[in-house]
C-alpha cells in the first residue's frame, strides 16, 4: 500500500548529520528555519522546491531525496509582524560577530557598556561581547574612563536573517540567503 507524506515516514539515512533546514519564502526572503523532515515534507508535497542540498539522504518508503538545506516555497506566504530578537548571551555573540569590541579577539565574556553598578541596562544597546581581559580590565568603568573605543555601536539586530534566527548559528550553507536581505 502506497500511503501519503507523513512526517514520520521520513527517516535519515546514514550519512545524515543535517537537524534543521531554512526555509525561504516564494520572494527568497529568509522565514524560519524547520526540521529537515518537515522541510521534506513541504518538498515531497510539492509546496517547496529545492535550493540547496545537505549532506546525507533522507529515505520515505516511496523515495529519497538529498537533505534540503534550503527550501524555496512556491507561494509567497505574508508574514505577519517583525519578531523582535530577544537579548540572549549567544545572540549578543553573534551580532558582535563572537569578536570582542574593544581588542578584536575572540569573545568570551558579555560586558555592559556602561556597567550596571552605573545604572547601565541590560538592553541590547548597552551590552557587547568581549574578550575575558577586556572584561576584566575594564571591570566597573565606562568606556571613556578607560580610554577605549568600541568597534561597533550596539543595537538592536536588524534584517530578516535575524526575525529567522535569532540566536541560532546559522548553517553555512545558509549563508548565501541570510546575508542577501540583511
Ligand atoms: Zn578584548
Amino acid at each position: 500500500m502506497v500511503s501519503g507524506i507523513a512526517t514520520s515516514g521520513i527517516r535519515p539515512g546514514r550519512s545524515a548529520n543535517a537537524s534543521a533546514a531554512l526555509v525561504l519564502n516564494a520572494t527568497y526572503e529568509p522565514l524560519c528555519v524547520v526540521s529537515v523532515r518537515r522541510a521534506a515534507v513541504l518538498l515531497l508535497s510539492d509546496k517547496a522546491e529545492a535550493i540547496t542540498h545537505g549532506e546525507g539522504y533522507l529515505q520515505s518508503h516511496l523515495q529519497t531525496i538529498p537533505i534540503p538545506s534550503v527550501v524555496r516555497l512556491n507561494k509567497f506566504v505574508k508574514v505577519p509582524h517583525r519578531r523582535k530578537v530577544s537579548l540572549s548571551r549567544r545572540a549578543i555573540f553573534a551580532r558582535d560577530k563572537w569578536k570582542c569590541v574593544y581588542c578584536g579577539g575572540p569573545a568570551e565574556t558579555i560586558d555592559h557598556v556602561i556597567p550596571r553598578s552605573k545604572g547601565g541596562a541590560h538592553i541590547w544597546e548597552n551590552v557587547v561581547a568581549a574578550c575575558a581581559r577586556c572584561n576584566h580590565k575594564k571591570g566597573d568603568k565606562t568606556v571613556r574612563e578607560m580610554g577605549w573605543r568600541l568597534a561597533i555601536v550596539p543595537a538592536v539586530p536588524k534584517g530578516a536573517a535575524w526575525r529567522v534566527l535569532g540566536h541560532r548559528t546559522p548553517d553555512p550553507r545558509w549563508e548565501l540567503w541570510l546575508g542577501a536581505r540583511n
